[in-house]
């Protein structure tokens, strides 16, 4: 009791923000209306709200209650986190805290980059956001470090390198701190590394421990690679993962083989494509499962593995699932990776389906060409049916929204040489990156908002856009979904029925994560705004011209 009551006198003079996040508060983040505690608006990452005040009635009066500019002018991909007031976010450039409720700055601490540091990024200057744990603020860097900042200050307290960043390595991906340890990811299978996942000690930075996600001779799974291919075999791991305490297990997406040429490393190329079920405090691999084997189309499983308790045939089941960028959504058995369904959500033409006993993909001829070296016409593209853009899933309704996209490309595989620092991906980038929706050479919807049942992959409803969506995905009890278009708009949809019901023009492209949280009596939602992400990068799209940069931060509530 006097424990308690020296805790609560210290926590009335401490600054709003102050308090230190413990395990516990993490754990019960997908709850806390409060706070905004973890990427992915809880471990399970359902990016859901129990919030009601802006619903389907009320969200035709929501309207901006504060606007911050990032002062820099890149694709603005990163989630916002909230701590008892205090909203934390980041850019590639700098990591900033702002007045939840005013958006009064309190302070901004810049990363310094190597002048070489943007050569070797593939696809966009970026950064996901931070980590909250034990009143530190924890990020990643363009040149693969990783970065812990007190919170209430934003001074350094430890910065550690994960492996030198000049051969094509870099880190975009918002930690995840599971059981006390820092988690972090890394991209690069573009250029030819070999990649893995770290862990971290929260307190000193301490490096823990490494799991590679490409074997080494004599290791489990080192003979799916030929020769020396697993020394250049990629499998990135630029998506947060997803954490369930009670299982003390992290489910980890891990990125495409290097190069993209599948010719050159004939065997299934494990753990690529893969998401890796991870002891936290070790690394240890409990289980894997494969999407796309030996995969020539750049096919990244990186993106969120959302945790849900379902009922599969009737019984509840505790699962992860994915809206795999190969196109097919997928619900596993969290506690053993066994497959429980597997369904296209987005039209697909190099497999039939997937074996539910093997959980292999059921090749049709276009991969298969693909693979000889001969020119496909590719569906999904290598962008696949979803990018990196995360899903919400409504635990009531039992529905996943999902940015999905419309598009397939020419696809031909060419002879790649691995020079260090260079990109490595034995594919002709010369065929053009869209194709034609219909044989008529007309243009129709590139994307799809779909409400989307996990365990037939059947759209409910589907909200199609000339210009593909790229932005995250909140779902809320209110019974409203909010996305974000390239153009501009931050828009708001029915969930039940996908009607929009509301749009704001944010005055840049939407390629952020919006969330939303509770604070003296009102329901707040922010989203970051900013384009340059990978569509603007490749897609060749003309319509994004007219699209000015300019990262910001926007906050909405409803008028009363
Ligand atoms: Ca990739």
């Amino acid at each position: 009791m006097k424990r308690l009551l020296i805790a609560a006198v210290v926590a009335a003079f401490l600054p709003a923000g102050a308090q230190a996040q413990t395990a516990q508060d993490l754990a019960k983040g997908a709850g806390d209306t409060k706070n905004v505690l973890n990427y992915g608006m809880g471990y399970n990452l359902q990016r859901y709200s129990p919030l009601t005040q802006i619903n389907k009635e009320t969200v035709k009066r929501l309207e901006p209650v504060w606007n911050y500019s990032y002062d820099d002018n890149r694709s603005e991909e990163s989630q916002p986190l909230v701590y008892n007031g205090v909203l934390y976010v980041t850019t590639n450039s700098a990591t900033m805290a702002v007045d939840a409720k005013t958006g009064h700055q309190l302070w901004k601490t810049k990363v310094d980059y190597p002048p070489e540091t943007p050569r070797i990024v593939c696809c966009g200057i970026i950064n996901r956001g931070a980590a909250l744990y034990d009143g530190k603020v924890f990020r990643t860097t363009l040149d693969a470090n990783v970065v812990a900042l007190d919170a209430k200050t934003g001074k350094e307290v430890w910065k550690q390198n994960a492996i030198d960043f000049k051969t094509g390595y870099s880190m975009t991906v918002a930690p995840l701190v599971a059981d006390g340890v820092v988690i972090t990811g890394i991209s690069g299978a573009e250029f030819g590394t070999r990649l893995f996942i770290d862990g971290w000690d929260a307190a000193t930075g301490k490096h823990l421990w490494r799991t590679y996600t490409v074997p080494a001779p004599g290791e489990a799974g080192s003979d799916t690679w030929p020769g020396d291919t697993w020394q250049h075999g990629g499998g990135s791991t630029w998506i947060t993962g997803s954490f369930d305490p009670e299982l003390h297990t992290v489910y980890w997406g891990i990125g495409n083989p290097g190069p993209f040429n599948a010719a050159v490393r004939k065997g299934d190329n494990l753990y690529t494509d893969s998401v890796l079920a991870l002891d936290p405090k070790t690394g240890k691999v409990k289980w894997h499962f494969q999407f796309s084997p030996n995969d020539p189309f750049d096919y990244d499983s990186v993106a969120e593995m959302v945790l849900a308790d379902i009922k599969v045939n009737g019984k509840p089941t505790k699962v992860v699932m994915d809206a795999n960028r190969n196109g097919f959504f997928y619900v596993i058995d969290r506690t053993t990776g066994k497959l429980l369904a597997a369904n296209n959500y987005v039209k697909v033409n190099w497999a039939k389906g997937i074996d539910l006993k093997t959980g292999r993909p059921i090749d049709t001829d276009v991969i298969v060409k693909a693979r000889a070296g001969e020119k496909v016409e590719l569906w999904p593209s290598i962008l696949g049916g979803k990018n990196w853009e995360p899903i919400a899933f409504d635990p009531h309704r039992g529905v996943a929204y999902a940015n999905t996209l419309n598009f397939g490309m020419p696809y031909k595989a060419i002879p790649a040489e691995y020079k260090a620092g260079d990109w490595y991906v034995g594919m002709d980038l010369t065929q053009g990156w869209i194709w034609p929706k219909t044989a008529d050479g007309k243009d129709g919807p590139r994307g799809y908002l779909k409400a989307i049942d996990p365990m037939t992959g059947k759209a409910k409803w589907e909200a199609p856009s000339d210009m593909p969506r790229f932005s995250g995905v909140l779902a809320t009890a209110g019974g409203v979904v909010f996305s974000g278009q390239l153009t501009g708009e931050f828009e708001a949809f029915d969930a039940d029925t996908g009607h929009k019901l509301w749009h704001f023009q944010t005055g840049s492209g939407v390629e952020g994560q919006p969330v939303t949280w509770e604070q003296d009596g009102v329901q707040y939602v922010a989203v970051s705004t900013g384009i340059g992400g990978v569509y603007s990068l490749f897609s060749g799209d003309e319509r994004l011209k007219g699209i000015p940069a300019g990262g910001s931060l926007w906050v909405f509530a409803v008028r009363k």
